[in-house]
């Protein structure tokens, strides 16, 4: 069984599903936002768009709102989600206050932290669909100010880049300036930049990345930017953070001539969905005698003092830029089972999604094995969105095989929905 919905973020496009869809298309509303409370009831289908637009009216904000726009709340907290407030608000699953779950053998039930279905509540994060499906969920809302100030800050060694953004994760403070957001970009070893958001009231200028401009690219040009807060949330889907390159929608005239509402983040995933599937670009290699690629489209996360020898590690082995950097910290004390990040610690999450040719002899996948032995010995997890190429053993041991065991065989003991290891690796 599957879900049948219109959208995907996932980026595994192996053989097209064909068991029986299950269609929750249905379930795509914002139930009821609650000014003084601060929170959302809403459906488990519900984009993060929709639902950004219905609690701004508010003056609200999710927690964390994950950067494309079709990404579901089900998707975020079953499929876990990042964004630049991550260091300070955790995983979008963190303000998650109650869940309505289809289970795998057939039951709707509520799962909170503290009844009788807190073992499905934990462990329903990075279960990627194969425990139930979330229908409806009560999450915690945030304040917002109309506009956010971008500072870009550049630094041309990974050292400094690293002890800087623990520095601002754990003042809080940049100078006088309060930090909302933080994220960064890696253009190459010596040209990385961090990137402040702080809300404000009022705003000099804003500007606007949805039109000839391309955000990616204005950290060297405006050190210091303003945005609304909605342009802000969105400002990555607009270019795909900067993998929109890859259709020519960067270049001048064909970005004149591509329609605005097109440039989004849907309808490249649409592009490359098709691609793969007919395997276009590989077989245009083929005839102009290129070596074969191997995708890597992966987002890992690595201790914050390991980052430097990871970001070392992997202009050195794999050389993919520019590289995306958001740090992040668990807002919970305790773990959660499939996804045992360390409370307390500061991570930083890598973003990187291209292509690397393959060299004579190398197997398939020698490049994706090689980041996953690397972040697991810097003692980091890698997001199980896009291809998973570890061993069983070695897989289980890292997503906590034993917990997801007991809580698989209390829920879905017929096994209806897939197993965690075969959905995301086989
Ligand atoms: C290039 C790229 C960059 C990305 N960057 C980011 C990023 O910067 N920040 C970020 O937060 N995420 C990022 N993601 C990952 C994305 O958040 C996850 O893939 C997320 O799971 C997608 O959610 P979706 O709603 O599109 O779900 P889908 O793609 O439809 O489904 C994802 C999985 O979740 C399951 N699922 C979906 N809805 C539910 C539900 N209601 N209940 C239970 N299970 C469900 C599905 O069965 C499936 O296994 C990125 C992905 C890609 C491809």
């Amino acid at each position: 069984m599957r879900l049948a919905k219109r959208t995907s973020n996932l980026f595994r496009f192996g053989r097209p599903d064909t068991g029986p869809g299950l269609d929750v298309s249905a379930f795509d509303s914002v139930i009821y936002v609650d000014e003084t409370e601060r929170t959302a009831q809403v459906q488990g289908m519900v984009t993060y768009e929709r639902l950004v637009d219905e609690t701004l009216r508010f003056g609200l904000m999710p927690l964390v709102v994950p950067q494309l726009k079709t990404i579901t709340i089900g998707g975020a907290v079953a499929g876990l989600g990042i964004e630049s407030s991550s260091f300070r608000n955790g995983l979008p699953h963190e303000s998650v206050l109650e869940m309505e779950i289809l289970t795998g053998d057939g039951r709707v039930v509520v799962a909170r932290p503290d009844n009788e279905h807190a073992e499905l509540f934990r462990a329903f994060p990075n279960s990627y669909g194969t425990l139930g499906y979330a229908l409806r969920l009560t999450i915690e809302l945030e304040p917002v100010q109309p506009y956010v100030r971008l500072r870009h800050r550049r630094f041309d060694n990974a050292a400094a880049c690293f002890a800087a953004l623990d520095e601002l994760c754990s003042t809080g403070r940049d100078g006088d300036a309060r930090v909302d957001f933080l994220d960064g970009t890696v253009f190459h070893g010596r040209q990385m930049y961090l990137t402040i958001g702080t809300f404000t009231d009022t705003a000099p200028w804003t500007s606007d990345y949805t039109g000839q401009e391309i955000y990616y690219r204005s950290p060297s040009r405006r050190p210091i930017d303003y945005l609304t807060v909605r342009d802000y949330l969105w400002r990555w889907d607009t270019d795909w953070f900067w993998c929109s390159r890859a259709f020519g929608a960067q270049h001048p005239l064909i970005r004149r001539l591509w329609p605005s509402r097109y440039r989004r983040s849907d309808v490249y995933h649409r592009i490359v969905g098709f691609d793969r599937r007919h395997r276009l670009s590989a077989r245009l290699d083929k005839v102009r005698g290129r070596p074969p690629q191997e995708a890597v489209v992966q987002d890992v996360e690595v201790p914050v003092r390991q980052g430097p020898e990871f970001l070392d590690f992997f202009l050195g082995e794999v050389g993919i830029t520019p590289l995306w950097l958001c740090p992040l910290r668990l807002r919970d004390p305790v773990p959660w089972p499939l996804y045992p990040l360390k409370p307390d610690d500061l991570y930083v999450n890598f973003g990187f999604w291209s292509s690397v040719a393959r060299r004579p002899g190398q197997a398939a996948d020698f490049h994706n094995r090689l980041i996953e032995a690397r972040v697991d010995a810097l003692g980091g997890h890698k997001s199980l969105y896009s291809t998973v190429h570890y061993p069983r053993e070695e897989f289980w041991e890292l997503y906590n095989g034993p917990a997801y065991a007991a809580v698989k065989g209390e829920y879905d003991p017929d096994g209806r929905l897939p197993d965690l290891y075969d959905k995301c690796v086989r």
